[in-house]
């Protein structure tokens, strides 16, 4: 009866009608009653388990408590003592706090740190060997034809494309010698090797001038003995010693499709 008077009184000024509050005072009495039981239930689980065993459960809690303390005290003493090695693994409960301190500056800075020096690593030297004529497609490859050897790779692109020396080195002959390579040009590339670029229909380099891998030397043509535009490209290991120029460019990572 007294711990209805009380709860009744806290629900009358909210609703001035009998019936709710009758209702909410039968609740709350239930509840408590029910907090009661389950009060009572506790204690006697409480009482029971430690009738049942002493002491062992606090016991217990404090050996591990001390068991932690001691390995935390370990592992802080041998951070101290092996420094370097051990430290990355044991270290990360100091770190925590010093991260959610001031964990968005930290990564903002990284995150704008990052993208920096990545625009430094894409300066890309030139490459020391490049295709003569990128994208063209092989009508000929090296090696007999019609009885005779054919020394050297045809490309083929539209007339006028531009032609490139494949290699640095200095221009040795630029023209037509009327041998049938029509306009042609040699590049000594000053380690033995030279290369020959046939059938231009305009040279763009003079004898003597030296000229950067990639840099243009003529554009495609059809001079000299040549049934279409392309380029005769060839590859000398001294002078007019022609080599299969697919496998000697292809060690030097240009593929030029043979
Ligand atoms: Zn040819």
């Amino acid at each position: 009866m007294q711990e209805d008077s009380p709860v009744q009184n806290e629900n009358t000024p909210d609703t001035s009608q009998t019936t709710p509050s009758q209702r909410t005072g039968r609740r709350n009495r239930l509840i408590v009653l029910a907090a009661a039981a389950l009060v009572a239930l506790g204690l006697g689980g409480v009482a029971v388990a430690t009738s049942g065993t002493d002491h062992p459960a606090p016991a217990a809690v404090s050996l591990d408590a001390q068991a932690r303390a001691e390995a935390a005290s370990r592992a802080d003493r041998s951070v101290r003592e092996s420094s370097t090695p051990v430290t990355p693994s044991l270290s990360p409960t100091p770190s925590p706090s010093a991260v959610s301190a001031s964990p968005t500056p930290t990564k903002t800075a990284a995150a704008k740190a990052k993208p920096k020096p990545k625009p430094k690593k894409t300066t890309k030297p030139t490459p020391a060997w490049v295709d003569p004529m990128p994208g063209a497609a092989v009508t000929s490859c090296y090696g007999q034809r019609w009885g005779t050897l054919h020394a050297g790779i045809d490309l083929a692109l539209p007339s006028g494309t531009p032609i490139r020396a494949a290699a640095a080195g200095t221009v040795t002959q630029a023209g037509d010698a009327s041998d049938g390579y029509g306009n042609s040009v040699f590049i000594d590339h000053g380690n033995g090797y030279l290369t020959h670029y046939a059938h231009q229909s305009r040279i763009a380099v003079t004898v003597g001038q030296a000229v950067k891998a990639g840099q243009v030397i003529g554009y495609e043509g059809a001079t000299g003995d040549a049934t279409g535009p392309h380029l005769h490209f060839e590859v000398h290991q001294g002078m007019w010693n022609q080599i299969d120029p697919a496998p000697f460019m292809r060690s030097r990572g240009v593929n030029l499709g043979c």
